[in-house]
């Protein structure tokens, strides 16, 4: 099976490096629940602090903080066990927010030795996925779940604070690791069980 993987909140930890950034830099302590809009500098809650948010991130990337991020628990170890079957492609919007995004991402994956068939920078990641042939994508964005869903691509939703209001038959909202691995045990089976028919 060929899966799209994005890269930020899926196998990155991008939100606890901005909200520690953010205590360090401006003493502005909030909580990851809080972040109930991808685009945190949006959140009307959060106004009050949207200078410092920005300044934060811009910061982070200036500092090459992409470069050091947590990898989220398991992704690890289950991305390893999947790419032995299947096609690994990693698809990430950084390229539009920063100019080292592929070098520093490349040194991310070579760092923490997570293995992949490619990565791709695009923007529109429902047409890069199709270009691409993807047949299951896991994502945290809202915006690009739905889009992908629309074109016919299951999604794996890494639930999180921002994406709490998406619904639709073929987005799945999954809590970690254990439950993508779990989710494509069952794709398999079924799968299996499908050519067993056929011959
Ligand atoms: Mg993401």
């Amino acid at each position: 099976m060929i899966i799209g993987v994005d890269i930020d909140e899926v196998v990155a930890d991008f939100s606890n490096m901005v909200l520690g950034e953010l205590r360090q830099r401006h003493g502005v302590d909030l909580q990851r629940e809080q972040w109930t809009m991808w685009n945190i500098e949006e959140v009307e809650d959060l106004l009050p602090y949207r200078a410092m948010i920005i300044d934060t991130i811009a910061n982070a990337y200036a500092k090459q903080r992409m470069k050091t991020l947590a990898v989220i628990p398991s992704a690890q170890d289950t991305i390893r066990e999947l790419a032995e079957r299947h096609e690994m492609k990693f698809i990430t919007a950084r390229g539009n927010f920063f100019p080292e995004a592929r070098a520093h991402t490349l040194h991310w994956f070579e760092k923490n030795r997570i293995p992949f068939q490619s990565i791709h920078f695009e923007h529109e990641k429902h047409v890069a996925a199709k270009e691409l042939g993807v047949e299951l994508f896991i994502e945290d964005n809202a915006g690009n779940a739905l889009a992908l869903a629309a074109i016919g691509v299951p999604v794996l939703l890494m639930d999180a604070p921002w994406n709490q209001n998406v619904a639709h038959p073929l987005i799945t909202r999954v809590q970690d690791w254990h439950e993508i691995k779990e989710h494509i045990g069952r794709m398999e089976q079924q799968e299996a069980e499908q050519q067993d028919r056929i011959f």
